[in-house]
């Protein structure tokens, strides 16, 4: 078992607070980035490595180019600025034969001081940065620097500079310091190593406590992609072991089983289907019964593809808990949906079942006789909004918890409904690439329905460039076109109202005015919808709209996942680069329900060759979502490449990248499972149980993200 060793002072060295490890104005500035223990800051790793140019005379020194070099202080001298507030400190630096100044910048005399009084005359050092020209002299501002004591300090001169994130206040050499200090402090039992020795061996990583070294002085390139490579594996491991003992955890508990029962309910709802089941149906219904049968508690995801006819299968699990007397119910991500599934499930199960439908709309009298009717058990079928979470609700006997459209919820939620105890079944639309269900849903069992039930329409989509006004107009004719054949357009704006400050985005508010006006599109009704209007008012404007009084539906994304208009066969998508590659999938997902062809035109300001405009070719190339899936990860890694920056903040994922690690992941997936199967509470990996403790699994925020 790995001990930590214990300082004197109490504190074990990772969690020692760095007001202790480096006094309390450093530990000040290091607060402001979140790091408080010693821990922390050596988690707050180099983004990059910087190269000192080669070590050259002072006479090599070229404009434009990195270099180094190493010279003696002969002057140096500090002046307010002429120009504007703050100080410049001026360091001259020769070799013998030639000069060079150096300049650092500063608010106060003060932030210069430590500068100033290392780079004292006659001390030698060597500098590296950007050399630059100032009324014709050569200078670097800001260099790096290293001081050179004796001959051996020219070995370390050759090292990589990492750079870290750093603030205004605390510059990236600051913080490099002090690391550098908080490290030489570090013995290797102070490292507890999650990962175990079998593990680093069979893969060649560093022990954590090595990484830690290479992370932030590496001797080379190559010792420090190591360490992020074992760092990488770390997390993959962490998460893997996580996601494990979630799932063993939930499987110890036993739960109500409901076996298949004859000449139920469920017998009657299939007697009466008006369709057949697709055989992609038939086998996850199959799995999902026999889950049911069992007293484990089932956790399955089910992705199919927008249109492939995930309720009738969720349905068909409800009815068997219902015929096995338990409850079902049913979670919607908003009041839209869950008033839609409600119909439908009326439509299909009519007499056989009473559904209630919980939202947050409803007036205080119809939620206390919904919720007395839910908590005696007399209601069997329950479809709700988050309402379903308030405390008041009680589902006595609830014995299956499908969640629709899992995107929408956290991991939390899902689970805090179940209470990880029942049955549950969530269900997703947006085909998630393996690594990333891996990483998210790692826990569950996953289904997948790969086809659309037959004499499915398809659906053309064609980039529109806002600019060429001509096209436009023809978009707005061709909506004409639609609904005078007897088809519904829904037009997705990504604002409602226009907004003076920001971007000049399409609003719904502007662009029904608009459409109202046009004379290709006289005579037909035009409905908007959108968040802020009541849910009345939104049930209203669905009803227009299918009913095909007002077959024109502007509107915000809320019509975006599992709204069901069988007529609806265009959809025109305005500032389409505004949406995520997945969001314009659930759009288009809207329209091609019934039989006749279906046409999304995404209307774009995008520039030619953007990444936005190479997401939105992207979309319009395939309808298949799976694929969709696999080219906006490819598309979002060369987003996140450009973006690095802000890409590793908020998630506690820094050196593994779902989107590309996943030898990685599958490699610690195994692994990780194996550990926990042997050791469900790790009580012999206590440093693997605290790194588990310490993430939160559901966190992985690729789907909030979408
Ligand atoms: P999603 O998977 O997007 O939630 P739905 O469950 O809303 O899809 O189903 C989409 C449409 O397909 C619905 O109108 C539904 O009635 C219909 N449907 C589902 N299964 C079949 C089937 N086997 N044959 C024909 N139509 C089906
Ligand atoms: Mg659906």
């Amino acid at each position: 078992m790995v001990r930590e060793a214990v300082a004197s002072d109490g504190w074990s060295a990772l969690e020692r607070p760095l007001e202790r490890a480096l006094g309390k104005r450093t530990a000040a500035a290091l607060a402001k980035l979140e790091l408080r223990t010693v821990g922390d800051l050596l988690s707050h790793a180099p983004f990059r490595l910087a190269h000192r140019g080669e070590l050259m005379p002072l006479a090599d020194v070229r404009e434009g180019e990195a270099a180094t070099v190493i010279a003696r202080v002969t002057d140096s001298r500090m002046r307010p600025m002429n120009s504007r507030r703050g100080y410049i400190l001026t360091v001259r630096v020769a070799d013998g034969v030639n000069e060079l100044d150096l300049t650092f910048f500063g608010k106060s005399p003060r932030t210069l001081d430590f500068h100033a009084k290392r780079l004292a005359s006659g001390v030698v050092a060597s500098f590296s940065g950007t050399v630059s020209s100032y009324r014709g002299g050569l200078q670097l501002t800001h260099p790096e620097y290293e001081l050179v004591e004796d001959e051996s300090d020219v070995a370390k001169i050759a090292r990589p500079i990492p750079i870290y994130h750093a603030t205004d206040r605390l510059p990236s050499w600051h913080i490099r310091k002090a690391v550098q200090s908080v490290l030489q402090a570090l013995a290797p039992s102070d490292v507890p190593d999650p990962l175990p020795g079998e593990y680093l061996a069979a893969h060649r990583l560093p022990s954590k406590f090595e990484a830690m070294r290479a992370l932030h002085c590496p001797e080379d390139d190559e010792e420090w992609r190591a360490a992020r490579l074992r760092m990488a594996h770390e997390e993959a491991y962490v998460l893997q072991a996580a996601l494990a003992q979630r799932s063993h955890r939930a499987r110890e508990r036993a739960t109500a089983p409901f076996p298949l029962a004859d000449g139920g309910l469920l017998a009657q709802f299939d007697a009466g289907l008006p369709y057949e089941l697709t055989s992609g149906q038939r086998e996850v219904s199959a799995d999902i019964a026999a889950d049911l049968a069992k007293t484990t508690p089932m956790r399955r995801l089910l992705q199919g593809d927008v249109g492939s006819g995930k309720t009738v299968v969720a349905l068909r699990a409800m009815l068997q808990v219902l015929d096995g007397g338990g409850q079902a119910a049913l979670l919607a991500p908003t009041e839209v949906l869950a008033y839609q599934h409600m119909r439908t499930i009326e439509a299909l199960v009519g007499p056989l079942a009473p559904v209630e439908l919980l939202t947050g709309s409803l007036t205080a009298a119809q939620r206390r006789r919904t919720l007395a009717r839910v908590a005696s058990g007399q209601a069997g079928l329950i479809v709700g909004t988050h309402a379903l979470f308030s405390d008041d609700v009680a589902i006595p006997f609830l014995g299956l918890a499908v969640v629709d459209e899992q995107h929408r919820f956290g991991v939390d939620q899902r689970d805090a409904l179940a209470g990880g105890g029942v049955h549950t079944l969530v269900m997703t639309a947006t085909p998630i690439p393996r690594t990333i269900a891996m990483s998210v849903f790692g826990d569950l069992d996953v289904s997948v329905l790969r086809e659309l039930p037959a004499g499915r329409a398809e659906v053309s989509t064609t980039v529109v460039p806002a600019s060429k006004e001509a096209w436009v107009e023809r978009v707005w004719e061709r909506l004409g076109e639609e609904v005078r054949g007897g088809g519904r357009a829904y037009v997705v704006c990504p604002r409602i109202e226009d907004d003076d400050e920001g971007l000049p985005l399409a609003s719904v508010a502007d662009v029904s005015a608009e459409l109202r006006e046009k004379s290709a599109l006289a005579g037909i009704g035009v409905g908007t919808m959108h968040g802020r209007m009541s849910s009345e008012e939104k049930a209203e404007a669905m009803e227009r709209f299918a009913s095909g009084r007002a077959p024109i539906l502007v509107s915000t994304t809320v019509v975006e996942v599992g709204v069901d208009i069988p007529e609806a066969t265009a959809m025109v998508i305005l500032d389409a680069d505004r949406f995520g590659l997945s969001q314009l999938h659930q759009l288009r997902g809207r329209i091609g329900r019934g039989t006749a062809p279906g046409v999304c035109l995404a209307v774009t300001s995008a520039e030619k060759g953007s990444l936005a405009l190479r997401r939105l070719e992207a979309f319009a190339s395939t309808t298949d979502g799976f694929a969709l899936a696999e080219l906006d990860l490819q598309l979002r890694s060369e987003g996140d490449v450009l973006g690095a920056a802000q890409a590793g903040r908020g998630s506690h994922l820094r050196f593994l990248s779902v989107a590309k690690d996943r030898k990685i992941i599958e490699t610690a997936r195994a692994a990780a499972r194996e550990a926990v199967a042997a050791d469900p509470e790790l009580v012999d990996r206590r440093a693997l149980a605290e790194a588990v403790a310490a993430i939160d699994a559901g966190r992985a925020d690729y789907l909030e993200r979408g």
